[in-house]
């Protein structure tokens, strides 16, 4: 079986969420260890963290992933802006510790009229500056479309980043379907070209994560919009192809499409492991 969840809300706490997992019948999730938009956590509680990773272990649902907050640019032309950057990572770093084991997903940036060179220095000397060989989590580049001045719309790119890292082992790949998409990679019609495109770039052993998103916007379009699977420019068929190819289909999937409650996520995993669906 695939294993498949989605983005969610530790605002009842991790135990909590972890139920709201099982309740869909996800055997993965992702969430932010802190508001997506700024700097606020609360201090973290060790007995729910450790409670959460109990379930996880008990119903086999690891790895997960915490994602980093969007509004982050590690690649920032202003100091200020780059340290906040990195002090929030540390920090996510820290807390991902009582998750033992499991993935840390963020955006490489923006690099604003710097270029990509520069953009990708930067980010690289950043993610240097956060790893450690005792931290156990892994940390993962995400795939952009390459919207405005984005950093990580091209195979290339995220390449350039991991060649830079003094501790490689430490660092990985989650491809997001929307966004290589939208940044122009044909996964609908060639899939295995694209798969070939990364493998030659950065290694396929590096694609730790699958964000699965249909997208609102065509072919390179480089925007990034996702939409519910089925409902973009994607389509249904192309992710039953896609979660069932033999480099995917056993790395942890993570739904982050538009949807009004936890249904439509359940509703999404089943049709993704290719389950009876109502009313497509
Ligand atoms: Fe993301
Ligand atoms: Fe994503
Ligand atoms: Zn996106």
């Amino acid at each position: 079986m695939i294993r498949i969840g989605c983005h969610l809300s530790p605002s009842k706490g991790y135990l909590a969420m972890g139920k709201d997992a099982l309740s869909i019948r996800a055997n993965t999730f992702q969430f932010f260890l802190r508001n997506p938009r700024g700097s606020k956590a609360k201090p973290l509680e060790e007995g729910d963290a450790d409670a959460l990773m109990g379930l996880l272990r008990e119903r086999d649902m690891l790895p997960i992933l915490a994602h980093a907050p969007y509004t982050l640019n590690p690649c920032a032309k202003e100091e200020r802006v780059k340290e906040f950057a990195a002090m929030v990572m540390a920090d996510d770093l820290l807390r991902l510790s009582h998750f033992p084991g499991n993935f840390y997903n963020f955006h490489p940036g923006s690099h604003v009229g710097q270029g990509a060179e520069a953009g990708v220095e930067k980010t690289a000397a950043l993610v240097n500056s956060l790893l450690t060989p005792d931290i156990s989590a892994t940390v993962l580049i995400e795939t952009m479309a390459g919207q405005g001045s984005e950093i990580g719309g091209t195979f290339g790119e995220i390449a350039a980043i991991l060649r830079l890292l003094d501790l490689p082992e430490k660092a990985g790949v989650c491809l997001d379907t929307c966004h290589v998409f939208a940044a122009g990679y044909d996964i609908v019609n060639d899939l295995d070209g694209v798969l070939g495109l990364f493998d030659d770039a950065i290694g396929i052993h590096k694609l730790k994560a699958l964000h699965v998103n249909d997208s609102l916007f065509p072919l390179g379009s480089r925007k990034d919009r996702h939409a519910p699977i089925g409902k973009g420019h994607i389509g249904l068929d192309a992710f039953l192809r896609l979660v069932e190819h033999p480099a995917l289909k056993d790395l942890p999937m993570i739904l982050e499409t538009p949807q009004e409650d936890l249904s439509g996520y359940a509703r999404e995993i089943a049709l993704l492991r290719g389950e009876a669906v109502d009313n497509l």
